[in-house]
């Protein structure tokens, strides 16, 4: 099933999202559905706020579909470890039309569940790092806004409202 993408506006993006327990069938049938909503949307990451549902899990692909073994599910990731930084352009399916230059570390350390309740622990640099950051984030109800100056969030809200009067939003 593909879900329609949650925009930027809507409370349920700006709150942490609940740690999750049962790692039963529904969870696998939720992370497939968030790969196929994620394709849909042309993403490389996407967590289950950015669909409406306030729960720790989130999935990656940044290879899009060319390596089936690039799939990466995350259930209640933590950062452990970060090293370096870099500054890149970055969007996100919550908030089309926009990217903004943000700068995160370059190597990243995740440690997660995967859908069997196992530990595992990804780590990853530059896009692979910066998605780990992204949707991590997204769980504890921050988006990669919260990472650029007031003045340019401020003036993006402003974007945003604007067509969201238009009701283009
Ligand atoms: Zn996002």
């Amino acid at each position: 099933m593909i879900y329609p993408i949650v925009k930027f506006g809507d409370p349920v993006l700006e709150k942490p999202a609940a740690a999750i327990e049962n790692f039963d069938q529904e969870l696998r049938k939720l992370a497939d559905d968030m790969f196929d909503s994620m394709y849909a949307a042309h993403g490389v990451g996407l967590a289950a706020p950015q669909i409406g549902i306030s729960k720790r899990i989130a999935v990656i692909d940044v290879t899009f579909k060319e390596d089936p073994e690039a799939k990466i599910v995350l259930v209640n990731p933590e950062i452990i470890h970060t090293e370096g930084r870099i500054t890149s352009d970055e969007g996100c399916l919550s908030l089309p039309e926009f990217r903004e230059k943000v700068t995160r570390p370059r190597h990243v350390t995740v440690r997660a569940q995967d859908l069997e309740g196992k530990t595992i622990e990804v780590s990853g640099e530059e896009l692979l790092a910066r998605a780990l950051l992204h949707e991590t984030d997204h769980l504890n109800g921050k988006l990669y806004i919260n990472h650029i100056s007031a003045l340019k969030r401020d003036m993006l809200k402003r974007k945003v409202r604007k067509l969201m009067k238009q009701g283009e939003w």
